[in-house]
C-alpha cells in the first residue's frame, strides 16, 4: 500500500498518488512512452505521521496560526518541517521504497546496460500533493523535487524532504486562503526514472512558424535536452507531413557539443567529432516513429502539442507535453514559480543529494528530464552551481560575452556610462528633436549585450543621471544648478517630467523586443512613490511595450520609502525588485557616499539597512516578486550570506568579483544547510 507503480494507478488516483503521480499514470495507461516510475502513496506519508504521532503536533502547530504574520508563518513552517525531518521514516516504508527503486532497473529494454551501473538508476523525487486538483491556486510547484538522486539512502532522504516540503510557508498560507485544511492534505512522492538521453530534443505538432496544423516539426541534438531546449546549440530540423508521416524536410546541422551525464550524475559538455557531427541526428525512422507518437498525444489531449522527448538505447521517451495554443502562458506560470517559490532553507536536502540537483526552488513543475538539464550553468563549474543565482553588473557592452560564461544573467546593466560614452547629454538629443538618434544608439549598445547572454534574463535601467553629473557632454553645461543633486531630479522622478527621454530608453528595449531579444527587462531607479511605478508602467504600454507580458518590469528598491512600501509596489504588478544598497545606505544613515569626510559611517551592514532589505525581501516573497540585489553590498561575503539566508533569490557583483561571491554564496549556502541538519 505505501508503493504504487504508474500502471497500477489511474487519472483518477489523486487520493492516493496525488495530481502528478495520476497524470503521469494516465500517460502510461494511453501508452505513451514514458520514463517508468512509481509512486510512494500519499497513504505511506499518512502512516508515517500517524505512527510517529506527530499528526497531532503539526496540527496543534498550526492551529491558531495567523497566516498573515509572515514572521509567524515563517516560523511555524520551519517547525512543522524540522518535525517531520527530526522523524525517522518507519523501517518497513523504506524497505518498500528500497526494494521498488531496485526494481527500476529491471523495467529497462536494454538489460545489459542496467547491469553494468548495476540496476542503481538516477530518480527524480517528485512531490505530488493530494490537493493538487485545487481550483485557483493550483498546488503544482509548490513542494519539492530533487533530481538526479542515485542510491537507495538518498532516495529516502529525498521522499523524507518531500513530505516535509508540504509545509513550506507558501503551501500553508495557500492552504489557508483556499479554505483547505492542514489536515485534509496528504503527499504522494512520483520516483521517476531520468533518461539518459543519447539524443532529444523537441516536438510541435503543428509548425511554430507558419501555424501551418498539417506539419508536425521535430528537433534533434545529440546527448541531454537542455542545449536544445536553451537555444544555445542548433539542432536538426524535421519536417513531417502530419497525415502521411513522410518526411517533407530534413536540415542537418553541426552542433558542435553535447552535454552527456557523468558517473555522479553532473552534466557536462562534450565535444562531438566532426565525422559523427556532420550526420543526421536521427534515422528517418525514428523520426517517423516520434512523429506518430506526437500526433498520438495531440488526439489524446485534442490540441496542439509541444512535446518534448529524449531517446535512450534506440527506446523513444516522452518527457513532456504541453498545449502550443496556452504556452506562452503556461511557459509564464512556470517562470513565475521558478522565480518566486521561497527557498525551503531549513529543510533542503543533506549535501549529498543537493549536489546533484538544482536548487529546489528552480526545479518544481517540470518533469524530470527538463529539469534535468538545467543544473549545469553553462560555463559555470558543476560543484560551484548556487540556489542564488550569480549575476553581473555591467556599466558597458564590451567583453559581454565573456563574462556571459561566469555569469547567470545581467542584475543591472547601467545606461549612464554607455551614454557617457556616446558624448550626447540624453536631454540634449530630446532639445534637438533627436528622440530617434537617442533610442538608436541605445539599440546598438543593448543589443550586443542581449545578444551575449541570449536566453539569461538582462535587466536594464532606465537612466539615472544626476545633474552633476557627466556635464562635460554635449547639452550637459545645459543641467540646472541643484543644491543637492543627490536627492534631486534623477531616475524614474526626472524619467517622468521629462517623458520622451525615458519613452525614447523604452522604445530601445520595444525594439530588441521586436528583434526577437525576449531576455530583456525593464528595471527603474530611485523610486519613492507608487504611483511612479503605475506611470512608468503606463508609459511602457503607451509605446506598445507590455511590463510583464514582454518583458520582465522591475523596480529598484533604493530608498528606505521603497523598501518600506514595497508591498504597495508588489501590488501594482511588477516581476522582480532589486535592492540598490548604494544609494539605500546612504539615504537611511543621511551619509553622502561620495564624501570622503564621511566615508568611514557609510556602512551597509548597519542594522536599519539590513532591516529595510530584510523588510522588501519579506514583502516580495509574499506577492511571488522576484528579490536580487545590485548594488556592491551584494559582493560583501557578510552581506551575501545575511542575503542567502533572507532567501535572495540572486546576486548581482562586477565581472572581477563574480566569482569570489559565487564561491562565498556556495558556502552560505553550504553552512545554512549544516545548521539546518543540526
Ligand atoms: C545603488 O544605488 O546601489 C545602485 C545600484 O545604483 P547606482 O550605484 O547606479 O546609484
Ligand atoms: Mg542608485
Amino acid at each position: 500500500m505505501y508503493i504504487a507503480w504508474f500502471k497500477k494507478l489511474s487519472k483518477d488516483s489523486i487520493s492516493i498518488a496525488g495530481g502528478k503521480g495520476a497524470h503521469l499514470a494516465e500517460l502510461i495507461n494511453a501508452r505513451f512512452p514514458i520514463p517508468p516510475g512509481f509512486v510512494i502513496t500519499a497513504q505511506a506519508y499518512q502512516s508515517f505521521i500517524e505512527r510517529t504521532k506527530i499528526k497531532e503536533k503539526i496540527q496543534a502547530l498550526l492551529k491558531n496560526i495567523n497566516v498573515e504574520n509572515t514572521t509567524q508563518l515563517q516560523n511555524t513552517a520551519q517547525h512543522v518541517q524540522q518535525l517531520i525531518l527530526s522523524t525517522p521514516v518507519p523501517k518497513d516504508i523504506e524497505e518498500e521504497i528500497s526494494e521498488s527503486y531496485g526494481l527500476l532497473g529491471i523495467e529497462r529494454k536494454s538489460q545489459a546496460q542496467a547491469v553494468m551501473q548495476g540496476m542503481e538508476e538516477f530518480v527524480a523525487v517528485r512531490s505530488s500533493a493530494t490537493a493538487e486538483d485545487l481550483p485557483e491556486a493550483s498546488f503544482a510547484g509548490q513542494q519539492a523535487t530533487y533530481l538526479n538522486v542515485h542510491g537507495k539512502n538518498n532516495i529516502i532522504k529525498a521522499v523524507h524532504a518531500c513530505w516535509a516540503s508540504l509545509f513550506t510557508s507558501r503551501a500553508i498560507f495557500y492552504r489557508h486562503k483556499n479554505n483547505f485544511p492542514n489536515d485534509k492534505v496528504l503527499i504522494a512522492v512520483v520516483i521517476q526514472r531520468m533518461v539518459n538521453s543519447d539524443a532529444s530534443g523537441v516536438a510541435f505538432t503543428i509548425n511554430p512558424a507558419t501555424n501551418d496544423e498539417s506539419e508536425i516539426i521535430i528537433e534533434a541534438a545529440l546527448g541531454l535536452g537542455e542545449l536544445v531546449v536553451n537555444g544555445s546549440i542548433t539542432p536538426d530540423l524535421y519536417i513531417i507531413d502530419k497525415k502521411t508521416t513522410d518526411i517533407k524536410k530534413h536540415d542537418v546541422k553541426e552542433q558542435g557539443f553535447m552535454l552527456v551525464r557523468d558517473k555522479s550524475g553532473n552534466n557536462v559538455k562534450m565535444k562531438i567529432p566532426l565525422a559523427q557531427d556532420k550526420l543526421q541526428v536521427l534515422t528517418d525512422r525514428q523520426i517517423q516513429e516520434l512523429a506518430r507518437i506526437a500526433k498520438k498525444i495531440e488526439a489524446h489531449y485534442n490540441s496542439p502539442q509541444d512535446i518534448e522527448w529524449a531517446i535512450e538505447a534506440e527506446q523513444i521517451y516522452i518527457v513532456q507535453s504541453r498545449p502550443v495554443t496556452t504556452l506562452k502562458k503556461e511557459s509564464k506560470q512556470i517562470k513565475e514559480i521558478i522565480v518566486t517559490e521561497p527557498k525551503p532553507i531549513a529543510v533542503q536536502p543533506p549535501k549529498h543529494i543537493q549536489e546533484y540537483h538544482e536548487p529546489p526552488h528552480a526545479v518544481q513543475i517540470q518533469p524530470a528530464h527538463a529539469i534535468q538539464s538545467q543544473h549545469s550553468h553553462s560555463g559555470v563549474p558543476n560543484d560551484k552551481v548556487t540556489a542564488t543565482k550569480i549575476k553581473v553588473v555591467l556599466d558597458f557592452a564590451k567583453h559581454a560575452e565573456k563574462i556571459a560564461e561566469l555569469a547567470d544573467g545581467v542584475g543591472l546593466l547601467r545606461l549612464e556610462l554607455i551614454i557617457a560614452h556616446g558624448e550626447t547629454h540624453p536631454a540634449e538629443y530630446i532639445r534637438q528633436n533627436k528622440d530617434d538618434a537617442y533610442t538608436h544608439f541605445l539599440v546598438q549598445e543593448i543589443s550586443s549585450v542581449a545578444h551575449a547572454f541570449k536566453d539569461k534574463p538582462v535587466w536594464v535601467r532606465t537612466s539615472d543621471i544626476r545633474t552633476d553629473e557627466y556635464r562635460n557632454l554635449k547639452g550637459g553645461n545645459k543641467e540646472p544648478d541643484e543644491a543637492d543633486p543627490m536627492l534631486g531630479w534623477h531616475g524614474i522622478r526626472r524619467g517622468l517630467d521629462e517623458q520622451r527621454i525615458l519613452q525614447a530608453e523604452l522604445r530601445a528595449i520595444k525594439q530588441l523586443h521586436d528583434q526577437g531579444l525576449k531576455n530583456l527587462g525593464i528595471m527603474i531607479p530611485f523610486v519613492t512613490n507608487a504611483d511612479e511605478v503605475q506611470k512608468a508602467k503606463e508609459l511602457c504600454m503607451s509605446i506598445g511595450l507590455y511590463p510583464q507580458k514582454d518583458v520582465k518590469f522591475g523596480v529598484m528598491l533604493e530608498t528606505p520609502a521603497a523598501c518600506i512600501i514595497a508591498e504597495e509596489l508588489c501590488r501594482i504588478g511588477i516581476d522582480f525588485i532589486s535592492f540598490g544598497t548604494n544609494d539605500l545606505t546612504q539615504l537611511t544613515l543621511g551619509v553622502d557616499k561620495n564624501n570622503k569626510k564621511t566615508q568611514k559611517l557609510f556602512n551597509e551592514m548597519h542594522p536599519s539597512v539590513l532591516h529595510l532589505i530584510a523588510h522588501g525581501i519579506a514583502a516580495c516573497k509574499k506577492h511571488s516578486v522576484e528579490t536580487s540585489i545590485c548594488g556592491n553590498a551584494g559582493s560583501k561575503p557578510e552581506m551575501a550570506e545575511f542575503l542567502v539566508k533572507h532567501g535572495i533569490d540572486s546576486i548581482s557583483a562586477s565581472p572581477d568579483a563574480l566569482q569570489k561571491v559565487r564561491q562565498t554564496v556556495a558556502q552560505a549556502e553550504k553552512k545554512l544547510l549544516l545548521n539546518s541538519r543540526r
